[in-house]
């Protein structure tokens, strides 16, 4: 008994999904020209499919799990399970205009034709808003519409911003922010829910080890007790004395989200020496 998991053959997730599978021990090498390849160690075997049609193949239960962009599970609107996002991929889809015309609120939007890959989405957008306006779907290069008189406005992804820019376009309104999230069919059976949650369980620890770091340092033994209270620590931190005598060496796992604030407090408060290791992977 094996898993299917779908997914991107090639563009912008493919790299970070494999990288990804391959981060929890699976042993996958990349499908280019190629439909599919099995773990070396863990019963899945990796579909490379388009990314639009990886909602489809998992609502049929033909993939029984995929990674693909929210942004396309929610325009696609498929009866599948997101269960985990995936900290990658990330972008938004907005509507931008013409750098010279003025945006106050939505009801500029009013009567205007809309180029987008998204109709589903910009609909449900106009709809919650009370608009009414003309979308235009096209599949790709979306930027290009205004400038070639397809279009007024457009609703696009963007993550930098530098495409829109060049297209003499800006944006005016976020209608969804988007990652990477893995998703689930709603017709495994007990052995298929098992094996996901097996990987399900190293998804999580593999993301939890890349937002922590593994933090040592030096302290004088005055100073401990400041800056113990300033670390969490997985239960408390760890401390072992030094050779020299009257210091110590604290060790504690710091997320990164606060690990600049702390680092200065930990500096001000005596600790010395501070070295900085990745973490791998992280159970709790
Ligand atoms: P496919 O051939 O698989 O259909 P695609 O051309 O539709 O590929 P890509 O451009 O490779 O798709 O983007 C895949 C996903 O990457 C998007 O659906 C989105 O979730 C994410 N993404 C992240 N940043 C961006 C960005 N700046 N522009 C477009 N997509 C982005
Ligand atoms: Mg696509």
């Amino acid at each position: 008994m094996s898993i299917k998991i779908a997914v991107q053959k090639s563009g912008r997730l493919n790299e970070d999904s494999i990288k990804l599978l391959n981060d929890c021990g699976l042993g996958i090498r990349n499908g280019h020209n190629q439909l599919k390849s099995n773990a070396d160690n863990f019963p899945v075997e990796v579909y490379f499919l388009r990314d639009d049609d990886i909602p489809q193949y998992v609502e049929d239960g033909v993939a029984h799990a995929g990674i693909v962009g929210e942004n396309v599970v929610f325009e696609k609107n498929k009866a599948v399970e997101v269960i985990e996002q995936l900290g990658f991929g990330k972008c938004r889809l907005s509507i931008a205009i013409d750098k010279n015309d003025q945006y106050e609120n939505a009801s500029f939007l009013h009567n205007k034709k809309i180029a987008t890959s998204y109709p589903f989405l910009t609909q449900q957008f106009l709809e919650k808003k009370s608009i009414n306006a003309e979308i235009h779907e096209i599949s790709g290069s979306v930027e290009l519409a205004p400038g070639i008189g397809l279009a007024d406005v457009v609703c696009d992804l963007v993550s930098s911003g530098s495409t829109l820019f060049m297209n003499g376009l800006h944006e005016v309104e976020t209608i969804l922010n988007s990652q990477a999230v893995l998703i689930r069919s709603k017709t495994l059976n007990q052995e298929q829910h098992d094996i996901l949650d097996q990987l399900l369980f190293r998804v999580r620890a593999v993301k939890r080890a890349k937002n922590n770091k593994y933090v040592l340092l030096n302290a004088p033994n005055e100073s401990l007790e400041k800056i113990i209270a300033l670390l969490p620590g997985m239960k408390s931190p760890t401390v072992l004395p030094l050779a020299e005598k009257g210091w110590s060496s604290v060790h504690t796992v710091l997320s990164e989200d606060e690990f600049w604030e702390k680092i200065e407090k930990l500096k001000a408060a005596g600790a010395e020496g501070i070295l900085v290791v990745p973490i791998e992977k992280m159970i709790v």
